[in-house]
């Protein structure tokens, strides 16, 4: 899917196009019995795109979550870091999942990764790449490869 870097996201709940940051949703889960944060997600702003904070939490797991567009600015971005160091260095309980919280951020401030990720499995296996690359050179040489 073609996407405007930094503007759009593919839906992680429906699968399709966010035209607009404002059309879009940031949310994760913590995990009230391990303290947990995971399930870091880009989704439509609306009810049939969110987690099911309900049944969730009769999983222990509680969602938190912020308007996309908010989650752009420089100070979201600053405050992700504070969030992770905070983690880190136990100075808080919740315990980070760093997998998948460095792939939130990739997508949320790296400019061609929302794109370029769909591609990025295909294009290692096929030595494009060496999974260590992440310049817009890098990542639209990938999309200018594999995107349609
Ligand atoms: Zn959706």
């Amino acid at each position: 899917m073609k996407l405007k870097p930094l503007k759009q996201w593919i839906c992680d709940s429906c699968g399709e196009l966010i035209k607009k940051p404002e059309d879009g949703w940031w949310e994760y889960l913590t995990d009230t019995k391990t303290n947990l944060v995971s399930g870091f997600r880009i989704v439509h702003y609306g009810d049939p795109c969110y987690y099911d904070g309900q049944a969730l939490r009769r999983k222990n797991k509680i969602v938190g979550d912020m308007h996309l567009d908010h989650m752009l600015t420089s100070g979201a971005f600053g405050h992700m870091l504070h969030w992770l160091e905070l983690s880190k260095a136990k100075q808080i309980d919740e315990d980070i999942e760093i997998t998948e919280f460095t792939e939130i951020m990739r997508r949320l401030y790296l400019p061609y990764w929302e794109e370029a990720r769909q591609y990025w499995e295909q294009s290692f296996k096929d030595g494009f790449h060496d999974k260590c690359g992440f310049s817009e050179n890098d990542l639209l040489g990938i999309i200018a490869e594999y995107g349609k």
